[in-house]
């Protein structure tokens, strides 16, 4: 029998590392930014006054003029084509989860019959793809299918190579001819600005001097590398990017021996020629190292501005899979790519970083430093405390839900971990009496204990946290190493602003009434450590007495997609993204709508493949070798054999045939409940059907066809296993 299988597990074993010479360790200084048309290179091209223009614009979050646009797209051709670019495309990031770009020539003919290189302001400013394939969630119906993309001045315009050649791509927003956002970028950059400018507000209160305020941002990035032949013999791997069977192999990650072990060699030459790849695209990546289960591996950029970092860890994400390739591997960005092993997270470390410099998440040296650091710390807890189903469903996906929950990944319980010296310090400053008459400002102080210098490892080493202060950045862990953090971010930014916001109307009223300002800010902060109080927690966040103690504490623990969505249609929410001027109501909705859309869709062509592969590989390979045993038994009967001789086959023949009409049964069952679940028309009843009554089967196929792979005969069984999968040559 000709087994895909096999062929492809020699091919992966007797792969070899990439020569070296074809990876070179560049040095970072050399090529860093290299394919970016970085603020340095446009200086060279742009007349001293639009420069100046462009960059007060940038600063300042202002639309550019037509004019300043004319100059910058003849520059931008200009350095394009110097460096052999041939194409342009505005680059977006559409609410499917990936990018996507329309690829459109410099070259124009003219009237004479040549051609002529052009671009122009408008192709710069602005672009009509053909948005109607595109998730809209009702906004724009599709005889109108219009939607533009429009340059985000704030990140750089980049060369993006591959063997198609060289495209100058243009970051965009993406939005509807009637302006509202299709895309991620969009209400990102509105809560950027919404937190700017609250959290500005409200450092005025320490510091004058401090006028705009930046998000920042720095995203470990976690995945799993399989043998290109490998990946390409399991149609689960290839269509879902997970394995949806598969017996756990016998060795996985008990041993814990991959974190600290020694990188392969082809995986190191995949790193190098990644980092080489990531560097010369302006992406700062400096880390690299295994992570905890087998072949699954991490990298991480240095923080940058929020915006920047998100268009570059997407950009990253398609440089993997490009670089991937020529290693032949397969970069697997699912949250749960194998069951039984640890999941893939996508850590967002984010703080607040003043145009003085200052990290508003630092803790302080002196006292007024301290009240600073304290003000935006406490803030954070209590809307992290706020709003902790909204932060639950902005990471919600039907893949990040296989980790969240699950043993080994943070909990779909948001909690906060601190560290206990600032869980004591923030119980210090609870229970301290502050004098409630301050007559001098010295005696402020003894309400708020000295902080001392944190010990890195008392801050760092609870991973079981969902969120996390790590020294002097929030750290949010449980982001799904597939998802666009826009989503993540757009929503922390704004709790954060709204609870800023909040705060600030809570201590002027309180100065207004004659309260000195940092008494006021400390009896604000007070209350606001009091309340949010049970969003903390500094034990192990997998443990079952969480779940219990959590539900206690009231805090929610929201386990699937479809109903922690419904957060974003409420009242409040819907309130609250207006009020900030992040989403319009009809944006809310059509976001809910397009993300249960998604879900439900994910679902149906997971419960197609399980179909699938049950009917046409794995029931016939069953059927060959239980064919086999049976020539077997009947051949030792006919020599008159007792029964004992055969009895062990006969058993094998009956188990076969019990887990095999079990597996086919189930999946004919689950296409009756998918037909079922089709003809809801409501998008979140339809959503929940596919959660509750087409998704258990899988589970219950997949033990019983792990069954039959233990028992089945090695040579027969049709797909790579996982053994095979998690362990690189
Ligand atoms: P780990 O969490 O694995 O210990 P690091 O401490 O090295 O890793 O940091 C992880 C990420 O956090 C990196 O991308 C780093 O640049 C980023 N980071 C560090 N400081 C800040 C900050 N002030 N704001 C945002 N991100 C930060
Ligand atoms: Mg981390």
């Amino acid at each position: 029998m000709s087994n895909i299988r096999f062929e492809s597990v020699n091919a992966a074993s007797s792969r070899h590392a990439l020569p070296e010479e074809k990876v070179v360790t560049k040095r970072a200084t050399t090529i860093f930014g290299k394919n970016v048309f970085t603020s340095n290179k446009m200086k060279d091209f742009l007349p001293k006054n639009t420069f100046k223009e462009l960059t007060k614009a940038i600063e300042i979050g202002e639309p550019i003029s037509r004019e300043i646009a004319e100059f910058i797209s003849q520059a931008m051709k200009t350095w394009a084509l110097q460096n052999g670019v041939s194409h342009y495309t505005h680059w977006f990031q559409p609410l499917t989860g990936s990018t996507a770009e329309k690829h459109d020539a410099f070259f124009e003919p003219d009237e004479n019959g040549d051609a002529i290189e052009k671009f122009t302001a408008d192709a710069l400013v602005q672009q009509e793809p053909d948005a109607s394939s595109f998730p809209n969630g009702g906004i724009r119906n599709t005889f109108e299918a219009r939607g533009y993309t429009a340059w985000d001045p704030s990140s750089p315009a980049f060369i993006y190579e591959s063997a198609a050649g060289k495209t100058l791509c243009i970051p965009t927003v993406f939005v509807s001819y009637t302006g509202e956002s299709l895309d991620y970028k969009a209400p990102l950059l509105k809560a950027v600005n919404a937190i700017d400018k609250a959290a500005t507000d409200v450092a005025q209160y320490f510091d004058k001097a401090v006028t705009k305020i930046n998000t920042s941002l720095g995203i470990e990035q976690e995945y799993f590398l399989v043998d290109l032949s490998l990946y390409n013999a399991r149609p689960d791997l290839q269509l879902t990017g997970r394995t949806l069977f598969g017996h756990m192999s016998a060795k996985g990650q008990q041993l814990e021996d991959h974190y600290f072990g020694a990188i392969p060699e082809r995986v190191l030459a995949f790193m190098v020629d990644l980092e080489n790849e990531a560097l010369k695209l302006g992406i700062p990546l400096k880390t690299r190292h295994n992570e905890v289960a087998p072949s699954q591996f991490e990298c991480a950029p240095m923080f940058e501005e929020i915006n920047l970092a998100i268009d570059h860890n997407q950009l990253l994400m398609n440089v993997m899979e490009q670089v991937a390739i020529r290693h032949n591997f397969k970069v697997l960005l699912h949250e749960k790519p194998y069951s039984g092993v640890n999941g893939s997270g996508k850590h967002n470390n984010w703080s607040l970083i003043t145009n003085t410099g200052i990290n508003l998440l630092s803790p302080g040296k002196t006292p007024k430093t301290n009240l600073m650091f304290l003000t935006f710390f406490v803030n954070t807890i209590k809307a992290v405390y706020e709003y902790a189903d909204l932060l639950r469903a902005s990471i919600a996906s039907h893949s990040n839900d296989h980790r969240l929950g699950a043993n080994e990944a943070p909990p779909a319980i948001i909690s906060i971990f601190l560290g206990s010296q600032l869980d004591e310090l923030l119980d210090e400053i609870e229970s301290a009496r502050v004098a409630k008459k301050v007559k001098s400002e010295a005696n402020l102080w003894h309400g708020i204990p000295k902080i001392p210098e944190l010990k890195l490892d008392n801050t760092d080493r609870n991973r079981t946290s969902p969120f996390a202060f790590t020294g002097n950045k929030f750290e949010f862990r449980a982001v799904g190493s597939s998802a666009n953090s826009a989503l993540p971010m757009t929503v922390l930014n704004a709790i954060v602003a709204a609870q800023l916001i909040e705060f600030k109307v809570e201590v002027d009223k309180q100065i207004k009434k004659g309260t000195k300002k940092d008494l006021a800010i400390l009896n604000v902060l007070r209350k606001y450590i009091k309340d949010s109080k049970a969003i903390r927690f500094e034990g192990n966040g997998y443990s079952d007495e969480w779940a219990q103690e959590a539900e206690q504490r009231g805090l929610s623990n929201i386990k699937s997609t479809p109903k922690s969505l419904d957060i974003y249609i409420k009242d409040e929410t819907i309130a609250l993204f207006e009020r900030l001027g992040i989403y319009s109501k009809r944006e809310s909705e059509a976001r809910h709508e397009i993300l249960l859309e998604n879900f439900y869709k994910k679902l149906q062509i997971e419960a197609r493949v399980i179909g699938e592969v049950v009917n046409s590989h794995i029931a016939p390979a069953c059927f060959t070798y239980q064919n086999e045993l049976i020539q077997n038994v009947k051949g030792l009967k006919d020599l008159g054999l007792p029964k004992e001789a055969y009895s062990s086959q006969l058993n094998l023949v009956e188990r076969i045939s019990k887990h095999a009409n079990t597996i086919l049964e189930q999946s004919e069952e689950m296409r009756q409940a998918r037909k079922k679940a089709n003809t809801i028309e409501d998008m979140r009843e339809k959503a929940i059907a596919y959660d509750e009554v087409v998704k258990p089967f899988f589970d219950e196929i997949r033990y019983h066809v792990n069954k039959l792979e233990k028992i089945v005969d090695d040579s027969k069984w049709p797909l790579p296993k996982l053994r095979e999968l998690l362990f690189i040559h």
